[in-house]
């Protein structure tokens, strides 16, 4: 099991995929053109789960992109701040 508390950054993906086609960028293809969520609850239990396993540093959210949909993102930054 990671030692979770040596770690100095955790890491969260909010969304997976992009609809954009920047030409050199292998994302689109990879993951498709129409992005996927976890919901807001799904993103909270995960940071829970790193604080709970010992993360007490920064978390990164490592996206694609994160804002190709402003109400996904409207939505859970809300909850994030709670
Ligand atoms: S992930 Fe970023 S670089 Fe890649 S296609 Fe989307 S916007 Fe462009």
């Amino acid at each position: 099991m990671a030692q979770i508390d040596r770690y100095l950054l955790g890491s969260i993906q909010f969304s997976s995929g992009c609809p954009c086609q920047c030409e050199f960028c292998n994302i689109p293809a990879l993951y498709g053109r129409v992005a996927r969520y976890k919901t807001p609850e799904q993103v909270c239990a995960e940071l829970d789960k790193l604080v709970a396993y010992g993360l007490s540093a920064s978390v990164y959210f490592v996206d694609n992109n994160f804002i190709p949909n402003k109400r996904a993102v409207r939505e859970m930054l809300p909850r994030l701040i709670e």
